[in-house]
């Protein structure tokens, strides 16, 4: 299976903000913040659930990153 470098703690994510320059601060998975219950879930249909229909199947990890600078925030796209 597929493993996320982010999600496991591998690589530090880092983007920079496109409205400041800041570099930008990982807050983890979209489905985390989406599904409160996801812990009630298997991976799989956490994935599902998250709003990105293609993630499943292509093993893509959408991470949602915020500026501490300005507050901006977006989703990137991991390819695990
Ligand atoms: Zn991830
Ligand atoms: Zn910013």
């Amino acid at each position: 299976m597929a493993m996320c470098p982010y999600c496991n703690g591998f690589e530090k994510l880092e983007k920079i903000c496109t409205v400041c320059g800041t570099i930008m601060e990982d807050s983890g998975k979209v489905s985390d913040f989406l599904d409160p219950y996801g812990h009630y879930n298997d991976e799989e249909t956490v994935k599902l659930g998250d709003g990105f229909p293609r993630t499943a199947e292509d093993d893509i990890c959408p991470h949602l990153v915020s500026c501490p600078e300005c507050g901006h925030d977006q989703v990137v796209f991991v390819q695990e």
